[in-house]
């Protein structure tokens, strides 16, 4: 990429972050420690440089009146109209140039667009060591509720930032391009739900199909609607007060020093994140004084307390809609931290009956959509056939073999079933590796997600039905979900694939596979063959442990050589794939069903006797 380079900046209330795209696809650009988040948040010093971000966050509490943080509320407003936004923390606010809002800092007046530009200045930083050339163009997010005055208030600041302003896109619209949806083929109504820290936003898109990838020219907002004091904040107060009910069970009524009240709501946020992955957290909180507060919180307990917030988010989706005029959705894309939470999930799905799109990090899609647009503004296409599965797509079987249930050049959508087991007893739970790629084994493929079906009941080996679902939809977008037919557990993984694929690595990929289909066939049937050699072994086994003492000695001598035998095929297998002759291996493999045929009758023949003797209580029932 060329110093030429426009970018992709999410300019948030709470975070900001910058994206680039190239014809691998959109990608955030992390901070030389790694981070991708930016805290918008500026701290102003006497006769200082301003300190942005991380640091200006951490201190945030020992520097209240020299902080300024979710300023974007303020952009191009009023004073009097960000005084009523502001109740409660106006203390900074007073009247700027024009009427506008500004903050009262360290003796001198700092505009909304000031502190927007400190942050967009520290973006454009990080983009530039990590690119390794400078930037001066870039596309820049707002809500889709800005009215021109704070879209000229964000094309100030990019200004002051020694940044052009390309192009202001909505924020939802974003999304719906980092998931490729100006690729539509026919007219599209997508709904963007938006749950964050401090804010809630719903919009409501049409898109319409256009040759010319114009991008977010072709997206329509038919309704907004929201509320600038929903969000996961609120969700975390509410633990807070369930903990300080707690705290006051465990040690009578008290009063907390506002210390232990920010120390409450950390925890209150760390439990609420850790119930969006487990299905109880456990907290153990020093109190000071000697006093220990521990207690488990469990989602359902988190679920009741959130209810409420979550219903309120309905209402408004429902509202837009109306005012949208109820047209048929065809997708709903989640956005922002909090959506993380599967309560928020299943209300959504619930609500509009459809499986949203999760696929891409809820803090990222709407810079990388920003970073679409922007490549599509240097002329850039992505260079990927989007009508087919550019690479074969599959999972993990026992051994590190792949079993490909998608294969290369399908045309999406589209979608493919197929039923697995388990191969050692009581497993609770089944890891389901999702990889793609043409060789056969784990190691040689990529990976592009794992995800856990948790919960089974402890069934013995091959007992357990997993059935395992790959569906591709028109936008490439894999859900995969598993299910275990016995027990009904259910779990899904989404994902985009063909994120930061290129056309010369499919190329690459596809060649190699060819130069190893030999050796990788190979490869294949000997895990395979060792696999089921071993679930053999473990049953003949089970059974002449049941049966061996009725067994003709010679055929009993002559079995146990013959799995001695096959044993030690399967460890050399094990030990070296690539070098076993597989042909010896399957017949010895077949060698011992043969023989093993005499033990089954014997064995079935005596559970059928011992049936008919004593356990005929339970057939008279
Ligand atoms: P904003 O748009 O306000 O900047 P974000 O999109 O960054 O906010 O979302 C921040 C919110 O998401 C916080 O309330 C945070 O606690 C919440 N959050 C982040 N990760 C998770 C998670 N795994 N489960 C539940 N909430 C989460
Ligand atoms: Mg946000």
């Amino acid at each position: 990429m060329s110093g030429d380079t426009i970018v992709g900046i999410d300019l948030g209330t709470t975070h900001s972050l910058v994206a680039v795209c190239d014809a691998s696809g959109p990608r955030v650009l992390a901070d030389a420690q790694g981070r991708a988040l930016l805290p918008s948040v500026v701290r102003f010093l006497q006769g200082g440089d301003p300190v942005v971000g991380h640091e200006a966050r951490e201190h945030a509490v020992e520097f209240p009146l020299q902080t300024i943080s979710s300023s974007k509320r303020f952009m191009g407003r009023s004073h009097a109209e960000s005084l009523r936004l502001a109740e409660g923390f106006g203390g900074q606010l007073v009247p700027g140039p024009r009427g506008l809002a500004a903050f009262q800092v360290e003796g001198r007046t700092v505009t909304p667009q000031e502190v927007a530009a400190l942050v967009l200045d520290a973006l454009r930083r990080t983009a530039e060591t990590a690119l390794g050339h400078s930037v001066r163009r870039a596309v820049i997010t707002v809500p889709a509720y800005f009215d021109d005055a704070q879209r000229q208030a964000t094309r100030d600041a990019a200004r002051l930032a020694g940044l052009l302003a390309e192009r202001i896109v909505n924020e939802p619209t974003a999304a719906a391009l980092a998931y490729g949806l100006n690729r539509a083929r026919k007219p599209e109504t997508v709904a963007v739900f938006d749950l964050g820290g401090g804010t809630f936003d719903v919009s409501i898109l049409r898109i319409e199909p256009d040759e010319q990838e114009k991008a977010s020219d072709l997206f329509q907002v038919l309704a907004t609607n929201g509320d600038t004091r929903l969000g996961g904040d609120d969700i975390d107060l509410l633990v807070m007060e369930w903990l300080m009910g707690r705290a006051q069970e465990a040690f009578g009524s008290l009063q907390l020093s506002p210390s232990v009240r920010q120390l409450f709501r950390a925890f209150a946020e760390q439990a609420k994140i850790a119930l969006s992955d487990r299905e109880s957290a456990p907290l153990e909180i020093d109190m000071g004084q000697g006093r220990r507060l521990r207690c488990t919180l469990s989602r359902s307990e988190l679920e009741a307390m959130a209810r409420p917030l979550v219903d309120r988010t309905l209402e408004k989706f429902r509202a837009a809609m109306t005012d949208a005029g109820r047209p048929a959705l065809d997708r709903v894309i989640m956005v922002g931290g909090s959506t993380r939470m599967p309560l928020v999930r299943a209300a959504v799905r619930d609500f509009t009956g459809l499986d949203p799109y999760t696929a891409l990090d809820p803090d990222q899609v709407v810079a990388l959509g920003a970073a679409v647009q922007a490549h599509i503004l240097m002329g850039g296409r992505r260079d990927l056939l989007l009508d087919v599965i550019p690479l074969s797509l599959g999972m993990e079987t026992r051994g590190g073999a792949v079993a490909k249930l998608v294969m290369r050049n399908t045309a999406i959508p589209t979608r493919a079933k197929e039923t697995f087991t388990t191969s050692a007893d009581n497993q609770t739970g089944i890891v389901i590796h999702v990889l793609q790629g043409e060789r056969e084994m784990v190691a040689d493929c990529r990976s592009v997600g794992r995800f856990e079906l948790k919960g089974l009941p402890p069934m013995p080996a091959g007992i357990p039905q997993l059935e395992v679902e790959f569906a591709v939809d028109a936008n490439g977008v894999l859900t995969v979900s598993a299910a275990e037919r016995r027990s009904g557990r259910r779990a899904s993984l989404q994902v985009v694939p063909s994120h930061g694929l290129t056309t010369a690595e499919v190329e690459r990929l596809e060649r190699e596979a060819f130069a190893h289909a030999r050796e990788d066939m190979h490869l294949h049937r000997v895990v395979d063959l060792a696999v089921n050699a071993r679930l053999d072994l473990k049953w003949i086994g089970e059974a002449l442990d049941r049966t061996g003492e009725a067994l003709d000695p010679a055929y009993r001598e002559e079995l146990e050589a013959c799995m001695t035998r096959l044993k030690g095929l399967c460890e050399a297998a094990e030990r070296d794939p690539a070098r076993t002759d597989a042909d010896a291996f399957h017949q010895a493999k077949e060698a011992l069903d043969r023989l093993s045929m005499r033990l089954h009758e014997t064995s079935i023949a005596r559970s059928l006797r011992g049936m008919s003797e004593g356990g005929g209580a339970s057939a008279k029932r």
